[in-house]
């Protein structure tokens, strides 16, 4: 079968890979295997080793042979904290203890005004990366009920409302990213595999709010969360099918967001919970964040092979399961060269 490739305005290469976002940092800019790692520069030094941890981050997707590639997230702390770091309106030194997602207590800052981005955020990272590359980027900000959730409101006393401001705050800095090359601004949502009622009855319009108007292509990522033990212990109450899937993806099917960035790879989510989205591109979860084994192209082209059943080729993106910060460095250069390898087999199969 010879597929003619649609040309996507990111990517003209059948099975474009990439990542879900966040890759291991250099042991001389923060503590390895850790969330939440404190850097170990400080001033100017922080500023320029987080631009030197940004090109090695980028040469190593580029040579794994990654087709979109991204900042590793090498110049934030945290996938969530980082952004809210820059609003006023939180007060840092004021903590509470919240659950989150449900699953584990931690100490975040507190809502104690108005929210409201006072700069941007990532904008000069975004143009740094965009100058040491001609592939498409993709950048990642945290979605409106992922942040909310990392949050102790004492202001807006309503999760909803916090939400739709803080959809307007991304919605600005996503335009930023736009103007500064980005080709595809993903929103991570991990919480959409929680608070169902939730998703469906704001969290998806909430997440419209912050792609109105762009242009570029925008994605969805949501996944079952970091390889950490309060995840993995989450995962074990599951059971044998994770069907949390199913909640979202009529509405997200229904929704403007061009892309859905999904964990596959052994997890227990039936893979034919992705014709619920039939239509959108999908960003397939073949490697797992969760463990130290590095798959072998052979694994990665078998989930992939799965997805197919569900996903047109030419809306597949091979990825990774979730971010990889945590993981040790080797192993993470193992595992995008396993994705890409993978991929490469079923791009053969396909042209044959
Ligand atoms: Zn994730």
């Amino acid at each position: 079968m010879k597929t003619v490739i649609e040309k996507t305005g990111t990517n003209n290469t059948l099975l474009p890979t990439s990542t879900a976002g966040s890759l291991p940092k250099p042991t001389w800019l923060a503590e390895p295997e850790t969330l939440w790692s404190p850097w170990k520069l400080q001033g100017d030094e922080l500023v320029d080793g987080k631009q030197d941890a940004l090109r090695i981050s980028l040469q190593e997707q580029q040579q794994a042979g990654i087709d979109i590639v991204s900042d590793g997230e090498q110049t934030r702390q945290h996938f969530v904290t980082t952004f809210i770091e820059h609003l006023s309106g939180v007060d840092f030194d004021n903590r509470q203890t919240v659950r989150i997602r449900d699953r584990y207590d931690a100490s975040v800052p507190t809502v104690v005004g108005p929210v409201s981005r006072i700069k941007p955020v990532f904008v000069e990272d975004a143009k740094f990366l965009r100058q040491q590359t001609k592939q498409p980027i993709k950048w990642a900000l945290p979605g409106p009920m992922t942040m909310i959730d990392t949050l102790y409101d004492d202001h807006y006393k309503s999760r909803e409302k916090l939400a739709w401001e803080f959809a307007k705050i991304l919605n600005q800095e996503a335009k930023e990213l736009e103007a500064a090359g980005v080709d595809i601004i993903q929103f991570d949502e991990p919480a959409f595999n929680v608070f169902f009622d939730e998703v469906n009855e704001w969290g998806i319009a909430c997440l419209e709010r912050a792609i109105e108007g762009l242009k570029c292509e925008t994605a969805v990522h949501i996944c079952y969360g970091y390889g950490i033990k309060a995840n993995t212990d989450w995962k074990k109450t599951l059971g044998s099918e994770w069907r949390q899937y199913e909640e979202a993806f009529p509405k997200l099917q229904k929704s403007n967001i061009d892309i859905i960035s999904l964990e596959c790879h052994n997890s227990h989510v039936p893979m034919e919970l992705l014709e619920l989205i039939r239509g959108k591109k999908v960003m397939v979860g073949a490697i797992d964040v969760a463990n130290h084994a590095i798959e072998t192209p052979e694994e990665v082209a078998n989930t992939l092979r799965k997805a197919l059943q569900f996903v047109d080729a030419d809306k597949l993106y091979p990825c990774t399961n979730c971010g990889m910060a945590p993981l040790p460095r080797a192993v993470a250069r193992g595992k995008l060269h396993a994705l890409t390898a993978g991929a490469e087999i079923i791009r053969k199969e396909l042209s044959l």
